[in-house]
Order: C-alpha cells, then structure tokens, then sequence
C-alpha cells in the first residue's frame, strides 16, 4: 500500500482550516483521516476512526485540553472538523480507574463533557485513543491486517510478521472494556507503534500524523506482503451450468424471495445492488462456498450492514428459472430458520433480552453469477455491497495463506444486536414509498419529469425513461437532488418493443425491480376523422395505444417474477372519454388506453397488479405549448389565464397536480380499475 502523504498537501489543509479559525493539529487530523477514509482497503462506510490530542480555548479563554475524536455518522472518507467532535481530556482519563462502565454511562458520560453540545456522538472507541498517551491515534479495519488476524492462529501469525514492533489485544467488543483492555496492553511495552485488534483491525500511533498514518501504511503494506507469501490456491471451482441466467431476469426473483409479507397485500421490499468480477466470481463459485461464506463478517461492525451469513443461492440456468426459484426460496427459507434458532441461541443471555431484527439476508451470493448486496434503499444496497466485495478480499487472502476463521458466533451476535450500533442505522419512519422502484416513461419532460419527481421525494427509487436521452438523465440527477434516492435516465422509444425491453431489463438489474410504473409517453395527432390519413391514426396508435401496452407487458413481466404485486398507472387524457373536434387520431388510441388499463385490472388482479389511469386536461407540457396556448386563447377571445383555466373551478391545472395523482394511485392499495380525473372541473369529460 502507497503512502498518499503530501506535505504541500497538507500544508493546503492547514492554511483552509486556519481561516476557519481551527487549529494546525485539527486541520492534519483531518487530512490524513480522509486519506485512511479514501481507501476502501483501510475503511469502509463510517467504519475505522481517528483522533488528535490538542488544546482549544474555551467562551471564558481557558485553555483546554481535549480529543478530537470522529464522530459517529461521520466517513472518513469526507470528514470535516465538525466530524471530529472535542472532548475534554481531563475526565476521560479518569475514567480508567473505574472497574466497569455500561455503554449508556460511557456515552452520556461522553456527551456531557464535549466542547460544543450540537456535537455528533464521539465515537464508541473514543476510550481507548483517551487511554493511550499519543497525540496522533490511526484505526482502521485494514482487509490485509484482517485476512491474517482472522485465523485460528491469528495472533501467531502477527506476532512473527510484526514482533515487538505492534501490540496485541484480544477480541473484546468495543467500549470501556476493550478501552482498558488495548491501555493494559500498551502499558507492558510502551515502545509499541501501534496494537493488533484481533479480528477486528489495527491501530497506529505517533507524535505527528505524519507519524501514524505512514506506520498505519508501512504495517498493512507488511500484511499485504505477507498474504503474498506460501499462497495455496484458495478455492476450486464448481461445475457451473452451461448458460446462466442474466442478472435482469434473476434479480425480480431474489427480490421477491426476500420480501416480507406485511399482509393485506402489503410487502416490505428490498432494494439490490449487483456485483461481479473476476474475484468475485472465483469466491462465489468455490466448491466449499458453504463453509467460507458461513463462519461470519471480517470484522464485528459489519455485522450491521451485512448481517453474519450471506445466503447463498444455487446458479441460475438459462431458461429454467422455473425450478431455480423453487430451490432458492428453499435456500432463503433456510437461511430464515437458521437465523431464527441463532437470535434464540443468543438471546438466552442477554439482559435484557433483544427484539429480533427481520431475518432476511443483507448479501446474496449466486454461484456463476456475482453478489447481491440488498438494502432499504439503493444507498444502503450500495453499503452492504462495498462491504461483501471487501469481505470477498480478505476471505480469499485469509484462505489463500490459511483458514479464514473470524469472531465467533456470540460475538457477532453482541455487536449486531449492540445498541450503541443500531444507532448507526438509520432512525425514523421510513417514506411512504421507500424500497419502491418506479418507471416513468416520458420522464424527460412536462407531466413525466414533475411526477418522477414526485416520487422521488416520497422516497421510491426512480428510472426515467425518454426517447431523448439527454433530458431522460437531466431528469433523473432532478429527483435525486436532495432526496437520497438513486435515479436513473435511460433512453427508450416505447414504440418499439425492443427498447422498451432492454429498458426494463436495466431497470431490473439497476435495482433488483420494478414495483410501480407511469405510462406516461404521449403525443398529440390531429385530423378531422372522415378526411384524415390513415398512416396518421396507425402512428398515434404506436405511441398512444401499443406504447403503453408494450410498457405495461414488461410492467408484469418483472412483477410476475417478483410475486410481489405492483402498480402500472396510465396517462389517459380527456380525449379518451370526451372527443375533441379534429382530435380523432389521439383521442381513439387514448380512449384504447384507458380500456387497456380496465383490462389489465381485470386480467392481473390475481397477482396483486393494480392498473390505474389519470384523465388530466390543459397541462403546459410538450403537448400544449406555449404558443398552442397563445393562439387558442386568442381564438376563442379569452386571456390565456382565463383559457389555462377554463374549468369548474376557473383554476390552472398544473403537471405537479398530474403527478400527485399518480402518487396517491400508486399508494391506494384497495384501488384498481379507477380513473381519476385533474382537470379542475369539465362534466363532458367526468366518467361518472
Ligand atoms: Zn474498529
């Protein structure tokens, strides 16, 4: 491992930081915790954590000794100062003479002696960089560090790599404990660059942290060099099928095998995020894939990302997913049970007991395919994958030189079901639509672009779909700003049917799915009937009837493999219930369309599909323009307010009105077959 240290670099981060009125000490922890943050074989999400002892003054003048510890919540990766929240030093120490310390007395205890009350949390290893006299502490849960620790001879074999050089502290979880424990361990030999955290990571010290971070890159680069040595080839391959199934058709599945059933035709649904490589691939098709995969997480604060076990599902042949399905749900029922008996197992001593956590796996692992991560939301998917990529390393060197053998069983237990990391998650009622993913066709622009848009700040993951790819992505980076979901702009032409196909199918592989879908894509033919051109109706029927059929087919498509129900919503119009003169050729594939959506209800009902319609009116979009309205006003010698809003109501109604309708379809889990109707109010034009 290259040392990324720059001492212009660093100087760059002293003189920022310095006209933010923080200190040089402050500034230098912050440049080499970034870059330990950058590296995804030193830390990964949140985990790892740093700390600087210095002096700060304090309202009255006082200086005041303090350690500037990370903060929980905080990445390395992008951390700031105010991710390094102040802790006066004077009472953390004394905590070292007590004999015991619970978690809570330990973080209130934490809290109440910060610098600055907004702080985030100090992290829950802030004790041990208090209890160890350095002014620079470095830890990290370097894949290397952890390949050799992670061994039944873990501890042997870093003694004869690094001596007398590193100090060795048995597994103890995180906390006071494991603080006092890793001081107890300096204080025998003081002369120590840094401590072996058995199965867990490694920590570095110095004066500078220069010092730290460069002895934190020289004892992982002696870890890499070690793995390099005596290396057996770590897994033999199975025999795979001849042709595996592709990830779009295998994702719905797995999606659905995962999916909790809340009841009523409810589910609490995952997102995925799909992985492969040639690593990759070498771990999952390993014949003893069973046995490496099963025996836990590298390190104890994976545990809350990835749980303990993936679950391993058989390879997928092509063409017979029928069969796979059944013996992958017989594998995830398994992993299920299996996760049952060890909740139960380890409960037993716990005081006071736990509430179980869902049961389902947070990684998925399919031989001559990849892994899966799976998650609340893409983000999270996106976690649990970089964690399961990062495990496949250091599981395959820790087999490569030996035996991979990690905490044991009642440990990760403690940590998963540890409330100081609980609180790492997530906290607060999740939106309505989270774990959802939408397909909006026509996404690009007026009616499409406000209702991806609508959905996206209801949580749901969103695909927006465009014959014009520019505004198709242009549109997607519009839902994700500010709503923390991932989406996607994809070119497709819904008048052809392949397109429309290799939409879906990204979709599908993107996020393991698809749970509701706006057929939105449209435009407007004119002609009086008796005189119009044929070839004129025949192309509005393409996009304004077969479009959406074509659209709502790969709808159910995907749904059918999730078995998870799902929701498709139409943009009819007003055209489809209330001709308009000249208007034949958009009004007959519309007035199609909202009978296409009856009978969608009507043909998948028995799979939990709901099929729904909006009959929206006089929206400024691409289909009623600027100068549409301009010259339609005029003729009929209205302002162009009084024409926008030429209803019951005298109001303009607007796309964002469209979309929310949408929004609401996609939520009214007893409803199906219905139109709604936003068009501020035109009886010629109401269904009933
Ligand atoms: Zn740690």
């Amino acid at each position: 491992m290259k040392s990324q240290w720059s001492q212009a670099e660093a100087e760059a981060f002293v003189a920022k930081y310095a006209a933010e009125g923080h200190n040089r000490d402050l500034a230098l922890r912050v440049y080499t915790t970034r870059l330990l943050g950058g590296d995804p074989k030193l830390v990964l999400h949140g985990g790892g954590n740093t700390s600087v002892k210095t002096t700060v003054t304090d309202l009255l003048g006082d200086s005041v000794d303090v350690l500037c510890v990370k903060g929980s919540g905080w990445d390395m990766g992008n951390i700031e100062p105010a991710g390094l929240p102040a802790v006066r030093m004077a009472p953390l120490a004394k905590l070292r003479a007590l004999a015991t310390l619970s978690d809570e007395d330990m973080v209130n205890f934490q809290r109440g002696n910060l610098m600055d009350s907004t702080s985030p949390n100090p992290s829950v290893e802030t004790l041990l960089h208090a209890f160890l006299p350095h002014k620079f502490i470095d830890h990290t849960h370097s894949t290397a560090v952890l390949s050799l620790t992670d061994q039944p001879d873990g501890e042997a074999i870093c003694r004869a790599l690094y001596g007398k050089r590193m100090g060795y502290v048995p597994y103890i979880m995180p906390g006071f404990a494991l603080a006092k424990k890793a001081a107890e361990v300096f204080d025998q030999d003081p002369t120590v660059e840094g401590l072996i955290l058995l199965k867990h990571g490694i920590f570095t010290f110095g004066a500078t942290a220069e010092e730290a971070y460069e002895r934190m890159i020289e004892m992982v680069t002696l870890a890499e060099d070690r793995l390099q040595q005596n290396r057996k080839p770590a897994f033999t391959p199975v025999t795979l099928p001849m042709q595996i199934a592709p990830v779009a058709e295998v994702g719905p599945i797995v999606r659905g095998l995962l999916a909790l059933d809340q009841g009523d035709g409810a589910f609490k649904r995952w997102v995925l995020d799909f992985r492969t490589n040639d690593a990759i691939r070498t771990y999952v098709d390993g014949a003893e894939v069973s046995r490496y995969t099963q025996v836990g997480v590298v390190t104890p604060d994976h545990t809350i990302r990835t749980k303990n076990w993936p679950v391993v599902l058989p390879a997928p042949e092509a063409g017979k997913l029928a069969e796979w399905t059944k013996a992958a749900q017989a594998a995830v029922d398994a992993y299920v049970t299996h996760y049952h008996a060890y909740f139960a197992r380890n409960n037993v001593r716990a005081n006071p007991p736990k509430t179980e956590l869902d049961p389902m796996p947070r990684v998925v692992l399919i031989p001559g395919l990849g892994l899966f991560g799976i998650g609340a939301s893409k983000k999270d998917a996106a976690i649990a994958a970089d964690i399961a990529e990062n495990t496949v390393l250091s599981v395959t060197d820790a087999e490569a030189v030996g035996t991979y053998q990690p905490v044991s069983e009642a440990d990760m237990f403690d940590c998963e079901y540890w409330s100081l990391e609980q609180a790492k998650l997530g906290k607060g009622a999740e939106r309505a639509l989270a774990r959802q993913v939408v397909v909006v066709t026509g996404g690009g622009s007026g009616i499409g672009a406000a209702t991806a848009k609508a959905f996206a700040k209801e949580g749901c993951e969103v695909a927006v779909l465009d014959r014009d790819a520019d505004s198709a992505k242009a549109s997607a980076k519009a839902c994700a700003q500010g709503t923390g979901i991932k989406a996607i702009g994809l070119e497709c032409d819904v008048t052809d049917a392949d397109s429309v196909q290799a939409a879906f199918d990204e979709v599908a592989a993107t996020f393991g799915g698809v749970d509701i879908v706006v057929s939105n894509a449209g435009a407007a033919w004119q002609g009086t009937i008796g005189e119009v051109d044929e070839m004129v109706i025949r192309t509005s029927f393409e996009l304004n009837f077969y479009g959406h059929q074509s659209v709502a087919q790969n709808a159910v498509r995907i749904m059918q493999a999730q078995g998870t129900g799902g929701a498709i919503l139409f943009n009819t119009s007003k055209q489809a219930v209330n001709p308009g003169k000249n208007f034949g050729p958009y009004g007959l594939p519309k007035a199609a369309t909202l009978f296409l959506m009856k009978q969608y209800a009507v043909d998948h009902g028995k799979d939990g599909i709901r099929a729904n319609a909006v009959n929206a009116d006089r929206i400024r979009s691409g289909l009623l323009t600027a100068e549409m309205i301009a010259s339609r006003s005029k003729a009929r010698g209205l302002s162009e307010k009084d024409y926008m809003g030429g209803n019951l109501l005298s109001r303009e109604v607007t796309a964002d009105d469209v979309a929310d309708a949408f929004v609401y379809l996609a939520k009214a889990s007893k409803t199906t077959a219905c139109t709604i109707t936003v068009d501020g109010g035109n009886v010629e034009a109401s269904l009933r």
